[in-house]
C-alpha cells in the first residue's frame, strides 16, 4: 500500500522531513553495520558515543555556539526545564552572592508557555521560604487583557540587576502565535533565558546574548523525548549550593557526565542528529530563516487581505512558526476545519485553550504545502462571501 500524502500542520509533535525518516528507516535494523538498531545500542558504546558527539558538534556549528557554552541533552520535555532553570540559575546567583541574599527571578509573560514557566517559578519560590521572589516584568494579559500583544520593552519592570538571577522569556509562544522579533535587552550582568521550543533553529540566533537557551525537540528538531539545553559554563553551580534539587534536574551533574549521568534518550538524540544534518543540507539557519519568512508572509498576507479571516496577533509580534487566525464564528471555523480534513491537511485546529485555527509551519513544512492551504483558504472565502 502507498502512504497517503498528508499535509501536517501540527504544533508538536510535528512533521519531520521525509528524507530524514527514510534515512532512519534505511538504518533502522542495522546501524553502522552493528547488526542492531540505534535503540538497542548501549549508551556507553563507541557507536553511540559517536552519535552523541556528532549531534553536539552539528548543533555547535549550525548555531555558532561558542566554547564557553555547554550543550546538554535532558528528558522530561520543555516543561521540566521550567523547574530546572529556576533551581540552577538561582543556585548560580547564590554561588556568586551567598546563600542568604535575596534573589529575584524576572519573567516576561507573553503567552501560555511563559505564563506556565512563571507559575512554576512562583510555586517553587514559595517553597524556598521567601528568599526568592518572582517578578512578572510584564504580562500581556494584565496589560492588554489578552495575549497577542507585547508591551514595549521600555515599559517592562525589570528588577535590580544586582539581585536578579535571570530574565526569562519565551521566544515563540506556540499557543498564541506570538514571536519576539528581536532579542530583549537586559543588563549584561543578568543571564537571559529563552524557551525556544517552537522556533529552535528556525533562524540564526546570537547565542552569546544568552545565559540559557533551551527547547524540546518535538517541533523543529525531531521526536519527543529529548530537550536541548545550551548553557554558559559559568552558570553551572555546584550541587551543594542553592536550592535542593533533584539530581536529574541539575545542569552541572548533566554537564560533568556529558548528558550520560543515566541512560539518555538515545533514539531521540540520534534523530535530532539526522535533522541537523538535513538542516546543513538545506543551507543552514540563514537559509531556513528566508524560507520561513516567505512561508509566513504568504499566510499573513492572505489573512490581512481577507474579509473572512482575522489575525488576533499584533503585526509586531507575529510568529513565523505558528500562524493563528480566526473566522467570524466557531461554526464557520468548524466548517473550515472539516473542509481541510478532506484534503488531507491535518492538525490545523487551534490549541484547545484558545480555539480558532493554527497553522504550524516549522522548518520541515514545504512551501507547496503552505500554498495548498492558501488555495483552500481562498476557495473557502469565495464560497462564503457574496
Ligand atoms: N514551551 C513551548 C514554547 C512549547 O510550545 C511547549 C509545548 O508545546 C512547551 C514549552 C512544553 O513542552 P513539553 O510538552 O515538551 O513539556
Amino acid at each position: 500500500s502507498t502512504t497517503p500524502y498528508v499535509l501536517n500542520f501540527g504544533a508538536g509533535p510535528a512533521k519531520i522531513p521525509t528524507s530524514v525518516l527514510e534515512r532512519a528507516q534505511s538504518e533502522m535494523l542495522n546501524y553502522d553495520n552493528s547488526g542492531m538498531s540505534v535503540m538497542e545500542l548501549s549508551h556507553r558504546s563507541k557507536t553511540f558515543g559517536k552519535i552523541l558527539d556528532g549531534t553536539k558538534s552539528k548543533l555547535k556549528s549550525l548555531m555558532d555556539i561558542p566554547d564557553n557554552y555547554e550543550i546538554l541533552f535532558m528528558q522530561g520535555g520543555a516543561t521540566t526545564q521550567f523547574a530546572a532553570v529556576f533551581y540552577n540559575l538561582v543556585a548560580a546567583k547564590q554561588a556568586k552572592e551567598g546563600n542568604e541574599q535575596e534573589v529575584i527571578v524576572d519573567y516576561v509573560v507573553s503567552g501560555a508557555w511563559s505564563n506556565k514557566a512563571a507559575q512554576e517559578a512562583e510555586r517553587l519560590a514559595a517553597n524556598e521560604r521567601s528568599t526568592i521572589k518572582v517578578n512578572r516584568v510584564t504580562d500581556s494579559k494584565k496589560v492588554y487583557g489578552k495575549y497577542g500583544s507585547l508591551a514595549p520593552e521600555d515599559s517592562w519592570q525589570l528588577s535590580d540587576p544586582k539581585k536578579t538571577a535571570y530574565v526569562y522569556y519565551c521566544d515563540n509562544e506556540t499557543v498564541h502565535g506570538v514571536e519576539f522579533q528581536q532579542i530583549p535587552k537586559v543588563d549584561p550582568g543578568v543571564p537571559l533565558v529563552a524557551d525556544v521550543s517552537s522556533n529552535f533553529l528556525s533562524r540564526p540566533l546570537d547565542v552569546r546574548k544568552f545565559g540559557v537557551i533551551y527547547g524540546g525537540a518535538q517541533k523543529n528538531l525531531g521526536p519527543a523525548g529529548v530537550s536541548i539545553v545550551i548553557i554558559r559554563k559559568d552558570l553551572l553551580a555546584d550541587l551543594n549550593i542553592g536550592p535542593v534539587r533533584p539530581l536529574m534536574l541539575d545542569f552541572k551533574t548533566m554537564a560533568d557526565n556529558d548528558s550520560m549521568y543515566n541512560t539518555p534518550p538515545t533514539f531521540s538524540i540520534y534523530m535530532v542528529g539526522l535533522v541537523l544534518e538535513w538542516l546543513e543540507d538545506q543551507g543552514g539557519l540563514a537559509s531556513m530563516e528566508k524560507r520561513n519568512m516567505a512561508k509566513a508572509k504568504k499566510l499573513y498576507d492572505v489573512i490581512d487581505q481577507s474579509a473572512l479571516y482575522r489575525s488576533p496577533v499584533d503585526v509586531n509580534c507575529r510568529s513565523r512558526m505558528n500562524v493563528v487566525f480566526r473566522l467570524s464564528s466557531e461554526a464557520l471555523e468548524a466548517e473550515f476545519l472539516a473542509g481541510v480534513a478532506e484534503l488531507n491537511m491535518v492538525q490545523l485546529k487551534g490549541h484547545r485553550s484558545v480555539g480558532g485555527i493554527r497553522a504550524s509551519i516549522y522548518n520541515s513544512m514545504p512551501e507547496q504545502d503552505v500554498d495548498q492551504l492558501i488555495a483552500y483558504m481562498n476557495t473557502f472565502e469565495k464560497a462564503h462571501t457574496s
